[in-house]
């Protein structure tokens, strides 16, 4: 087993651990050196540790139940995306979560292993809430450097598991910097998953799962942070396949954000200098990366699998956490959701095949990015909006009918709401120039005017639209 360089294939011993290459700074991987036949069976009850044997040794293993996470069929979805067969591979089912428990494990494991009592870690949230945990396992002190923007109950969860955190930087790019500072200056264990290549060996641990429930599927979709994930479940069915123990790879999907799609655009511009993104903005704040340091091996991911690269918007991303969980009961985070609405994209342009099988890796829980929250708490007003607009529709239709006065449309209207609301309508449907009002017998009636018909006809025609 060796510790090798991805850019100029130098040799390194395995420890002390390096984040990068010595010689070029490039990216390092390990090569396990797979046996020739392996003697695990792939099959029974799953869990992360079934796979030491494929994973660089280890000692002293800091557990708390990471991995073994459900495969589900995803039917109602399949059915809403045309799709014959969907399945979502749930990380949210780990200790904190997250996929990053995998990670947090083997890291925490190697840590102590060489004796650090130390380790840092530059994150945009879900590992570091997954070290802060396996270091309270472990008895490690954890330092985390977060950026500025970070979802909530992530940070949450780094704070009561009892981690040393500092805000540092605009994005994770600057944070990721400022941990290899201190890494240097202090001697700590990196633990940033940019800057450990354990990260891609705990991860791959996925596709062997993904292969034990389903086997390989035609489609694996994946969204494209920093760009190390894509890249390990892909080195993760390779790995099969040069064991002897399948045949097939699936071709693997990378998405990005619109607001946030670095290695995107590198593969779109065919670019031989990678793309870095001035003004980024997205929602899903796990994948908001400028400067993706793995981005050269999730573009090798895409390339050697013959994939497809795709930017999918942040409302189409909501869009798709809400369809999730209204139609299988999952409440995935916004980045992972995204998944989901790449793979709506991808059959509507017949990119994939209705008949082709999909995979989709859901990395986080929904629970721990809050803004997803906001974001409802929003659509509940639009909904509060629409139920207004409804009312003065049916004003609007009861004065078509006849003109009458302000109890009696109260009445009709089945006294569902105040009769103040009632006056608060008929003053703005009035303001607007929609209805009218004159005196009759004593009573302030109202009638509707012409520009009030209209709007009934226009609101009608768009019934008939949606
Ligand atoms: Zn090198």
């Amino acid at each position: 087993m060796s510790l090798e360089c991805v850019q100029c294939g130098s040799q390194f011993p395995l420890y002390p651990l390096k984040s990068k290459c010595e010689k070029c700074g490039g990216a390092l991987e390990y090569d396990i050196g797979l046996p020739e036949k392996y003697e695990v069976e792939f099959s029974g009850k799953l869990r992360l540790w079934k796979y030491k044997d494929l994973l660089p040794p280890v000692q002293n293993i800091v557990s708390l139940g990471e991995g073994g996470t459900p495969l589900h069929k995803a039917e109602r979805l399949a059915e809403e995306l045309g799709l014959k067969e969907l399945h979502l591979k749930d990380e949210t089912r780990n200790p904190t979560n997250s996929f990053r428990d995998r990670a947090g494990a083997l890291l925490t494991s190697n840590a102590v292993d060489l004796k650090y009592d130390m380790l840092i870690c530059a994150t945009n949230g879900n590992l570091g809430a997954s070290l802060a945990a396996y270091s309270a396992k472990a008895g490690l002190i954890c330092h985390v450097i977060v950026p500025k923007l970070v979802d909530v109950g992530k940070l949450a969860q780094m704070l009561v598991y009892d981690a040393v955190i500092e805000e540092f930087g605009e994005t994770v790019d600057d944070s990721i910097r400022r941990s290899e500072a201190i890494a240097d200056e202090t001697g700590w264990y990196q633990a940033t998953a940019e800057l450990n290549p354990l990260v891609i060996e705990a991860q791959k641990t996925i596709a062997y799962e993904a292969y034990e429930q389903l086997g390989v599927p035609d489609w694996f979709i994946v969204t494209m942070g920093g760009g190390g994930t894509i890249y390990s479940i892909w080195k993760g069915f390779k790995e099969l396949k040069q064991l002897g123990i399948t045949e097939s790879l699936p071709k693997m999907v990378g998405l990005q954000p619109e607001g946030c799609a670095p290695i995107v655009e590198t593969l779109e511009k065919n670019s031989s200098e990678p793309v870095k993104i001035l003004s980024p903005s997205t929602r899903a704040l796990a994948v908001l990366v400028t400067s993706p340091l793995q981005g050269e091996l999730a573009m090798k991911a895409i390339k050697e699998s013959e994939g497809l690269a795709l930017k999918v918007s942040d409302s189409k991303i909501l869009e798709a956490e809400l369809q999730i969980a209204k139609l299988e009961g999952i409440f995935a985070e916004p980045a992972s959701s995204a998944t989901i609405a790449a793979t709506k994209e991808l059959v509507k342009n017949r990119k994939i095949d209705k008949n082709d099988t999909v995979m989709c890796l859901i990395t986080g829980s929904g629970l721990k990015a809050t803004d997803i929250l906001q974001v409802l708490t929003k659509k509940q007003k639009t909904a509060v909006l629409s139920l207004e607009i409804s009312t003065k529709e049916k004003i609007l239709q009861t004065l078509n009918r006849e003109d009458t006065y302000g109890y009696d449309l109260w009445k009709k209207l089945g006294k569902t709401i105040t009769r103040a609301a009632i006056y608060q309508h008929l003053n703005e449907l009035s303001e607007k120039g929609l209805i009218a009002s004159y005196r009759k017998t004593g009573r302030k009636f109202f009638k509707i005017t012409e520009r009030g018909r209209k709007a009934l006809r226009a609101i009608d025609d768009m019934k008939h639209l949606l």
